[in-house]
């Protein structure tokens, strides 16, 4: 059967049916192209959100490396650093031993190897304030060379010199490891003997008179001997070291009124003092 046999009714209806389909066609082709415009909407939105987090990732990648080469660069200088401490502790060290060394040495009379008058007697308060603490013995010599100016005087100034180097070497052999010996004076010496009762301090003494009795100092072809007057002390209760010197003194002072050549022993300090 062909178009031309339907009824006019049945034609009409026909356009009718086909219109409605070809309206429904169409609506649905619209909508498809609106499906289609959100889907090139999502891409691009995609597109653009992929290269952000590309972008970003880069960016990431970029810090870390930054980060890494700045830990480096961290490292490498803390490394410098110890290295620049340990040099510096040296030279601290070094520092410490030299300055050290130069106290000592200027705390030594050149000639005689024992303490300068000051050294001796900063070492002579310490040791008086630890026996006013403890309580122990302190001994005081005060040494003197008998007649040191007939030696200048008959073989010269240089010649003393070396008597005054030998004493100085007989007088620290003569004392024991913490015994302190120093130059008081031009030929008079100041030993100072830390827990030492007054029979010990004075066989030292004794011994010390013996052995500059027996030495002889030997210069250019003479031969030169002298003798050492000695006053001993021991401090007593709170003295201070100003007055048991000035008591070791006046017994040097005595033993020289005595014919020199001996050991004289203090008197009692005086209940006033
Ligand atoms: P005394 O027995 O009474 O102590 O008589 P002394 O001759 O030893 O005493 P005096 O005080 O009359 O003389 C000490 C001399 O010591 C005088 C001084 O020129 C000398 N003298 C002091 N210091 C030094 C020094 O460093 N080297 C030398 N060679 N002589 C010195
Ligand atoms: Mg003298
Ligand atoms: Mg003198």
């Amino acid at each position: 059967m062909s178009i031309h046999d339907l009824e006019p009714q049945e034609t009409y209806s026909l356009y009718a049916h086909e219109e409605s389909v070809i309206r429904q066609a169409e609506s649905m082709l619209g909508k498809l192209d609106d499906v289609a415009n959100g889907v090139r909407v999502l891409a691009q939105a995609y597109r653009e959100g992929y290269r952000e987090t590309v972008r970003l990732v880069r960016i990431s990648d970029r810090m870390q490396e930054e980060l890494h080469a700045a830990n480096r660069t961290l490292l490498d200088q803390a490394a410098d650093l110890q290295q620049l401490n340990e040099v510096l502790h040296k030279e601290i060290e070094r520092r410490e031993a030299l300055e050290h060394e130069l106290r000592r040495i200027a705390s030594l009379d050149e000639l005689t190897g024992t303490h300068t008058r000051r050294h001796v007697l900063e070492l002579g308060e310490h040791e008086q304030r630890r026996r006013a603490r403890h309580g122990h013995d302190l001994a005081l010599l005060m040494v003197d060379l008998d007649h040191f100016k007939r030696v200048n005087d008959g073989f010269g100034h240089a010649a003393g010199d070396q008597v005054l180097r030998d004493f100085g070497f007989l007088l620290r052999s003569c004392l024991r490891k913490g015994d302190i010996a120093g130059r008081f004076g031009g030929e008079e010496f100041l030993a100072i003997l830390p827990e030492t009762d007054l029979a010990t301090a004075r066989s030292i003494a004794e011994r010390l008179c013996d052995r500059v009795r027996e030495n002889r100092t030997l210069w250019k072809d003479h031969v030169l001997a002298v003798t050492v007057s000695i006053g001993l002390v021991t401090v007593h209760g709170d003295e201070s070291l100003d007055k048991a010197i000035a008591r070791a003194d006046q017994a040097l002072y005595l033993a020289k009124r005595a014919g020199r050549d001996q050991v004289m022993v203090g008197t009692e300090p005086d209940v006033d003092d």
